[in-house]
């Protein structure tokens, strides 16, 4: 029988363990193995049927059972600690307040923006990395005491959960969530009603939404949920699934989540006392549309357009996730112009000045879609790619924005991903990094990674069974799972997203080849994988189909296998027990990465093409680099079959030898010593921690210092400085160079007075700097480590309105040497002199002239 409505009937507690509904909520628990062991504690079976999940544990106990508990002295006991312990994390000075000197400059609060969160298993609201990230940035915050408010979308679906038919075809389940059933409060107005976000639609309609607030640690989280009465059928469905539905839906997500999610950081700061942001963080462009309910809340009497614009830059701050388009939103134009001016939302703003900000004036750009990145580019005044390649790959690529600058010059920087250890270290490796790891003994470093890759291959027969099960199997066939997976035989995981991209096949390149190397009679290889395709992706669950065949063929079924339905729940057994993590993307098509950072926080070692942040701490120590053919005119097939060739040498001749290699105790000391210094040495620099200091050092401190700078009139003298400089900037230019050196050769330490004489038009020496501007140069002539040297203005204007500037220029550098001299506009509110994509130099003429360019 089916039933006609549902209810969730939420547990009443004894009085003496009221305690454990707060420890419940608080989602520290996720992270904090004693607060985990406690809730085992209540009912172990459960526990484990609950999936681990404190609510769904709590809904289930039978009553006889708590009341047993609350007469349990110690467990009581337990428990008020756990609950003293919680109080202190969560009130207690961290990290953000000791920064005695700095506190004063740092922001009050941060409003962290995602499309998706992965906290933990038990609230799936996250298809991959993007959102493990968005949830360990959160956690780290919560740690080190950073006052982050988190805002996403609840959606009524979550992803989606994997399993196969019986001819290996990936299937999507969308199990409903209840938002009653999850570790969430709805946040409410003062007389008890639920708090109320609304957006205006075209045609008269409305989206309405309420807020979920989970609790992740001392960080709150808001998801705005569209699934409310007061709302049409259409509407209740926005936020039905991540990332589903064709391109009007995802639309409407993004305003819900960018102007939705400002209105739901507004009421949540009126109704708690919240300090409101001063920083607004945009996690990749999908909530780029915060920016503009920011501009428009600030537009009316005293603001136009251009003032609010120069207001809200200041404070926000935008990080690029990925080089694949497909990764980045494109939006009909029309489309969004419709969504948005009179009789839509955001009235006050000129749809024109809205549809500018997307738009892709760069060669190649295409003038009838609205790019959601480009945008996230305009309205933050800091913008940052995700790792060191990444960071000089994202300059590259957006370089068009700012026309006359060089790709090194384009002020995107980066932040290296990390992540968050207490939920990715196994508590096995947590117990042993308590002690000095640099003094473990090499024997118990060894028990250890076979107690590690024994639990895998536990959890690897029961998660093959099941799903043979609902492949259709009788368990009668399934008698050979018992034996698959050997805990003695080299392990090696691969498992993430399908995008092409990521070459979930490239080990299926040359099949002989593979099979040689898991049925190798010495060194053996087992193989673990697993991933989701995009429920719209047919050729990534092709590619799923190609390698499950493989695992189906009774040769090899005992040594590879895929596991179905990747998340969290399974990525944290499985980055412990594996030996070796494998990551063969196309360079440099993987923006960082993190599951490889995962894997060596556990003691595993990176098998890996130097893509992302393997391209920046790979060392041999940590383990192998796969050589890539990539900048080598070869075409895609001939590229997979160089780098697939790569990796199986690697695999035969380098890594399965220095595993099975055994001293005379019968250990692989060498192996053991990598292990070490991966946790000791690589360990440290991919935690999460070190990447949230770095937010808050390097782009949250800045964007404060900035937004509290540019008050309204602050950020009307700075926009209407722009105005006057953009339409007095043609008549900016070079007009000579000379300098005191001549010819073309130069001595190590000698100084060449420059004197350049330029053309301001309307501006002052006040609106500009003049600049010289030296390096390396290449074969092509081209600047390479550019450093600019600002020259002085001598005198005033001659007749004519040009100006003379001077300064010295050192020759510290011995070989090929150049300088050049530049205008660009300057501004004590500018975060970059690159911000106006201006710039003026000398006409190749005038340049030739004064000999720019020594060799
Ligand atoms: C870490 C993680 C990812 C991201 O891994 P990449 O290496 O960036 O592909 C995806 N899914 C889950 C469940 C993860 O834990």
């Amino acid at each position: 029988m089916k039933a006609i409505r549902r209810f969730t009937v939420r547990p009443v507690l004894p009085d003496p363990l009221g305690d454990l509904a707060e420890l419940a909520r608080n989602l520290r628990w996720s992270w904090h193995p004693r607060t985990r062991d406690l809730f085992r504690s209540v009912d172990p079976g459960l526990w484990e049927a609950s999936g681990c999940d404190p609510v769904r544990l709590l809904g289930g106990v039978p009553a006889a059972r708590l009341a047993e508990l609350s007469r349990d002295e110690a467990f009581l006991r337990r428990l008020g600690e756990a609950a003293d312990e919680l109080r202190e994390y969560v009130t207690g000075e961290r990290w953000y307040q000791q920064q005695a000197q700095g506190y004063a400059h740092l922001p009050r609060a941060v409003a962290y923006f995602s499309p998706e969160f992965g906290i933990t298993a038990a609230l799936p609201q996250y298809s991959g990395g993007l959102g493990i990230l968005a949830g360990d940035h959160l956690k780290a915050a919560s740690d080190l005491g950073a006052p982050l408010i988190g805002v996403g979308l609840l959606y009524r679906h979550g992803y989606f959960r994997q399993s196969l038919s019986c001819d290996a075809w990936q299937q999507e389940h969308y199990p409903v969530l209840d938002p009653n059933e999850l570790p969430l409060t709805l946040l409410r107005e003062a007389d008890g009603t639920p708090a109320l976000v609304a957006l205006a639609l075209p045609g008269g309609r409305a989206l309405r939404a309420h807020v979920w607030q989970a609790q992740v640690g001392r960080v709150p989280l808001l998801l705005l949920d569209s699934d409310v009465e007061e709302n049409d059928r259409g509407e209740r469905d926005v936020t039905d699934r991540l990332y589903g539905g064709g391109s009007e839906h995802r639309l409407l997500q993004e305003m819900l989540l960018g102007i939705g999610g400002v209105r739901a950081v507004r009421t949540y700061c009126r109704l708690t006392g919240h300090p409101e942001p001063e920083v607004f963080h945009t996690n990749e462009g999908h909530a780029g549309f915060l920016g503009l309910e920011r501009i428009h809340e600030l537009t009316g009497a005293d603001a136009g357009f251009d003032t609010a614009l120069e207001a809200v830059r200041a404070g926000t701050v935008f990080t690029t996730h990925t080089p694949v388009p497909a990764g980045i939103d494109r939006f009909d134009r029309e489309l969004v112009a419709r969504h948005f001016g009179p009789g839509a939302e955001l009235p006050r703003l000129d749809v024109g000045d809205i549809l500018r900000l997307g738009m892709e004036t760069y060669p190649g750009g295409e003038a009838n879609l609205f790019n959601m990145a480009v945008m996230g580019l305009r309205l933050g005044s800091r913008a940052n790619g995700v790792s060191t390649l990444h960071g000089a790959v994202s300059r590259e690529m957006f370089a068009g924005l700012w026309p006359g600058f060089d790709p090194e010059e384009v002020p995107i920087t980066s932040v290296t991903n990390g992540v968050h250890a207490p939920t990715w270290v196994a508590p096995e490796v947590q117990a042993l990094g308590a002690r000095d790891l640099a003094g473990v003994d090499a024997g118990d470093l060894w028990e250890l990674r076979r107690t590690l890759r024994g639990q895998l291959v536990d959890e690897v027969r029961r998660r093959l069974y099941a799903s043979w099960r609902q492949r259709g199997a009788a368990t009668a066939e399934l008698g050979w799972i018992d034996d698959v997976l050997d805990p003695d035989v080299l392990t090696v995981g691969f498992a993430r997203r399908v995008p092409s991209y990521k070459r979930l096949t490239l080990m299926l390149r040359d099949r002989d080849r593979l099979m040689e190397l898991l049925l190798h009679p010495e060194r053996p290889v087992q193989i673990v994988v697993a991933g989701k395709a995009h429920p719209a992706d047919d050729g990534g669950k092709r590619l799923i189909q190609e390698l499950v065949r493989f695992t189906d063929d009774p040769r090899v079924r005992h040594r590879i296998v895929f596991l179905p339905d990747y998340g969290m729940a399974m990525a944290q057994k499985l980055y412990p027990g594996c030996d070796v993590w494998l990551n063969n993307p196309l360079r440099p098509l993987e923006a960082c990465g993190t599951s490889g950072m995962k894997a060596a926080l556990n003691g595993g070692l990176n098998l890996s093409v130097l893509d992302g942040w393997w391209d920046e701490w790979f060392e041999p120590d940590f383990g192998w680099a796969i050589p890539t053919a990539d900048g080598a005119a070869t075409d895609d097939d001939r590229r997979d079959d160089l780098e697939a060739a790569a990796l199986y040498d690697l695999l035969e001749r380098r890594v399965a030898p220095r595993f099975y290699d055994r001293g005379p105790d019968g250990l692989p000391d060498r192996w053991i010593e990598m292990v070490r210094r991966t946790l000791t040495r690589l360990g440290p620099k991919v935690l999460a921690d070190r990447m949230v200091r770095e937010y808050v050092e390097e782009l949250y401190a800045p964007a404060a210092r900035a937004h509290r700078a540019l008050d309204v009139t602050a950020a009307g003298e700075l926009a209407a400085w722009k105005a006057r400089v953009r339409a007095a900037w043609p008549r900016v230019a070079v007009d000579h160079v000379e300098a005191s050196a001549t010819g073309t050769t130069a001595e190590l330490g000698a100084t060449l007075a420059l004197r350049v004489r330029v053309h301001l038009g309307e501006l002052t020496p006040d609106d500009v700097e003049v600049q010289a501007v030296t390096g390396r140069v290449d074969p092509e002539d081209h600047i390479t480590g550019a450093t600019p040297v600002p020259l002085k203005p001598v005198g005033g204007p001659d007749q004519e309105g040009r100006r003379v500037y001077e300064g010295p220029l050192a020759l510290d550098r011995t070989g090929s040497f150049g300088y050049t001299v530049r205008i660009l506009p300057a501004h004590r509110l500018l975060a970059d002199g690159a911000e106006l994509g201006l710039v003026a130099v000398p006409s190749e003429a005038t340049g030739e002239a004064a000999g720019l360019l020594m060799r």
